[in-house]
Order: C-alpha cells, then sequence, then structure tokens
C-alpha cells in the first residue's frame, strides 16, 4: 500500500454551527474577504449575519462580490483585481461562501492574488494559456459551503469555465484546499428542490466514482461508503422536505466526503463528460452528472462488479445477493432514484442533439476522465452518449 491523503487542515461540522464563524476565523487573519454567496443568501439575510458574527470577533470585513453562474475566467480576473483595488495581502484572508461556483472562485483569487505573473487566471489553467504554476502559497480560505453537493469546500482545484474558446478546466494546486470549513447544513434549507436533486446526484456520484476510480484509494474508499450509505437514503428526503434536518445533515456530510474522496482519489467518465456538456449544452454540473451516472456505472460493471456489490452490501446489509446481483442492484439503485427526484433519463431531453456529440467526446478528456477505471476510446465514448440521445 502505497499512498498521500489530503485535506483541510480543520473541518467543523455541525447544524447552526455558522453562529460560531467568528471565534473559528480568528486564526486566519484580522479582515475578511467574502466571495460567493447568492441572491437568496443576501435577501436571506446569510451575508449581512456573516459580517455581523465576524465584527463580534473584530474581524473586520468587506463583501467583495456575488456569483449566479458557474465562474468564468473573466469573473476570477475581475475579482482578483477588485481584490488588488481592497488591498488585499498580509493579515487578510477570504470566505468562499455558497455553492461550488462561490467556494471556487474564492479558491481561484485567494491563489491568483498571490500569484501574478500574468494578470489571467487563463495562463495557470491545465492544458490552456502559458501553463504557468501556482509558486506562491494562497491566501489563507475559509469555506463554508451551502449547497450539498460539489464538496469543493474539501478539494484541491477550482473548476473555471470559458464559453470561447470552449473549454472548462481547473486551476489546482495541494495549497489551494481549504484551510478552515464550516459546514453547517441548515444553510441548504433555502436551497429549492430541483438545485438540491441535481447537487445531491453530483455528490452520490463522486462518491462512487471516487470508488471504483483507477486511482482509487483505502481512506477515500471507507470515505465513500459512509458517505453514500447516508446520501442514498436521504437525497428523495432533501428534494421533498428541504426544512428536514436528517436529510440536509446527511447530504452535507455526503458531500463533504465525496469532495475529501475525489481530491485523493479522482473520478471517472461521468465527470469527465459533464464539463463537456456544460460548456457545449449549458447544463449546470449536477444535473450533466445525474444523467450520465447510470451510463458510467454499466460501462463500467465489466471490471468493476466487485467494488458494486461491496458498495450494495454495505448500504443494504439485510439483503442476500450474488455478486452479480448486488452489482446490478446498484444500477438499478441509482436509476429508482433519479426517477424518482425527476433527472431525465436522456441527453435529448435536455436540448443534446447528435450534431454536438464530436465536441463533446473531444472536451471529456479531461483530468476526471483519467480516472475512468477503463479506458474508452472515442468511438465508444461517441456510441455511449450517442444511446443517450
Ligand atoms: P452552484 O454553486 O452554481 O449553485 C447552484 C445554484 O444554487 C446557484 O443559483 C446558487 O446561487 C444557488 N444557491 C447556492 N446556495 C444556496 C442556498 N443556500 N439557498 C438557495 N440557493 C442557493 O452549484 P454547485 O453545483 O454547488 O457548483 C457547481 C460548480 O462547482 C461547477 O462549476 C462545478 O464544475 C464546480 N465543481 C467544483 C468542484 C471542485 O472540486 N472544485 C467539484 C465539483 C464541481
Amino acid at each position: 500500500m502505497n499512498y498521500n491523503f489530503f485535506s483541510p487542515q480543520q473541518i467543523c461540522f455541525g447544524w447552526d454551527r455558522f453562529q460560531e464563524v467568528g471565534p473559528l476565523a480568528t486564526s486566519l487573519g484580522k479582515r475578511a474577504l467574502i466571495i460567493g454567496g447568492s441572491r437568496s443568501l443576501e435577501s436571506n439575510g446569510v451575508i449581512e449575519e456573516l459580517k455581523r458574527l465576524l465584527l463580534r470577533s473584530n474581524i473586520e470585513s468587506e463583501f467583495v462580490r456575488t456569483i449566479s453562474n458557474e465562474p468564468e475566467v473573466a469573473d476570477v480576473d475581475q475579482t482578483t483585481n477588485l481584490l488588488h483595488h481592497l488591498g488585499a495581502g498580509a493579515g487578510d484572508f477570504l470566505i468562499g461562501i455558497g455553492g461550488g461556483s462561490g467556494i471556487d472562485l474564492a479558491k481561484a483569487c485567494a491563489a491568483m492574488i498571490t500569484n501574478w505573473e500574468s494578470d489571467t487566471v487563463l495562463d495557470y489553467l491545465e492544458g490552456v494559456g502559458k501553463g504557468l504554476q501556482l509558486k506562491q502559497a494562497p491566501l489563507p480560505l475559509l469555506a463554508i459551503p451551502t449547497t450539498a453537493g460539489t464538496g469543493s469546500e474539501a478539494t484541491k482545484n477550482a473548476v473555471i469555465s470559458s464559453y470561447s474558446p470552449a473549454f472548462k478546466k481547473s486551476l489546482r494546486a495541494d495549497e489551494m484546499i481549504p484551510n478552515l470549513v464550516l459546514c453547517d447544513p441548515k444553510l441548504a434549507c433555502s436551497v429549492p428542490p430541483e438545485i438540491t436533486a441535481r447537487t445531491g446526484m453530483d455528490a452520490i456520484t463522486q462518491l462512487l466514482e471516487s470508488y471504483i476510480s483507477c486511482r482509487a484509494q483505502p481512506i477515500p474508499q471507507a470515505l465513500c461508503l459512509q458517505g453514500l450509505k447516508l446520501a442514498l437514503p436521504a437525497l428523495a428526503e432533501a428534494v421533498e422536505d428541504g426544512s428536514s434536518r436528517n436529510a440536509r445533515e446527511s447530504m452535507a456530510h455526503a458531500a463533504l466526503l465525496s469532495g475529501i474522496a475525489l481530491a485523493n482519489s479522482g473520478l471517472g467518465m461521468a465527470h469527465g463528460v459533464a464539463p463537456a456538456l456544460g460548456i457545449h449544452c449549458r447544463i449546470s454540473h449536477g444535473l450533466a452528472c445525474a444523467v450520465m451516472l447510470p451510463a458510467t456505472l454499466k460501462t463500467n460493471l465489466s471490471v468493476r462488479q466487485k467494488e458494486y456489490a461491496e458498495i450494495t452490501r454495505f448500504i443494504a446489509p439485510e439483503r442476500s445477493f450474488t455478486e452479480a446481483e448486488a452489482a446490478q442492484y446498484l444500477i438499478e439503485h441509482i436509476e429508482t432514484l433519479n426517477d424518482r427526484i425527476n433527472i431525465p433519463r436522456n441527453l435529448s431531453s435536455l436540448g443534446v442533439t447528435q450534431a454536438q456529440i464530436p465536441d463533446l467526446v473531444a472536451s471529456s478528456r479531461g483530468n476526471s476522465m483519467s480516472g475512468n477505471p477503463r479506458e474508452l476510446s472515442d468511438a465508444e465514448l461517441t456510441q455511449i452518449l450517442e444511446d443517450l440521445l
């Protein structure tokens, strides 16, 4: 056995622990620069409450900007410029609050503000621009997730989009893992059912893909089993009753575990194709993962039957199955869950056309696809996508 394991330095998890943000943040710096949020977090007073709680611990704060879309190159460059105008530097720390979009924007800016060799994040993204490396440590970062999905609060990358030219790539460095995570599941109670469903399926996809990845590791695998046992029964309840404490806690914890798992083990086909569906077809990340997950499980069944059966036996120990039956049960369980929470079974219902498939295949070859347990040729991936139309 031979592995490295990365995770945030400190994770504070619990219902209503948002109230503790002031004392927790004092170790990070004297001034907080807040990035992320969403219209609903602003309108329901969460951002004002954050500033008030920080001030109570003598931490000054500035709300730098909100973001309502998945972050693009220009969002990172403009926000980093705003931080420069605010004189961001020693003694300051960033707070990334929101879903994956808000946290990723904060993560990218925390890194860009201390690395100023180029004035655009483009030059640091994997496989595009000048291929510059981050040399300086980012500013300290506190991540406060408000959707239960991406696990970005525990990962070492920020996903950045561009529509022209079309790509979705990561800014990545081990030092980009947030220093402190404050995960209060209560914050997700305002997430509407449709977004709860999509972001929740992103977490479930991450847990499954990390477990079966060709870079799978023992600690993440243990976390994945725990996360799946929590998330699989909880997601439909969180969608149908957004105020359920039990369901929101289970989903927030599962999403956090999924982030730790993916940061160490990588992902697979669903997360390989999802950025392509985001860029070429404007499909949100969670929805793209959810639609791709059953096909991903079927595609990898021939090389991961044992692992699927391990998962089934962990989540449903009362049932007696052969290995093949247990593996099949997992696939059917995911399809049934998708149906229950209104995730479509095919891509054409999301507006994807045959003519887009060559671009989708070409744009699916990122870091996530390299974790898929089976290598997929362009012809095979084309066939998989055509079968999903
Ligand atoms: P998101 O952050 O875009 O949020 C979805 C919507 O929910 C937004 O409209 C947002 O404003 C709203 N929202 C957020 N919190 C809310 C709340 N508490 N109440 C009401 N509304 C709320 O969606 P996401 O799925 O969390 O993040 C997607 C992004 O994360 C994508 O760009 C994806 O590629 C990226 N991602 C990053 C990682 C990583 O490791 N860095 C991993 C997976 C995905």
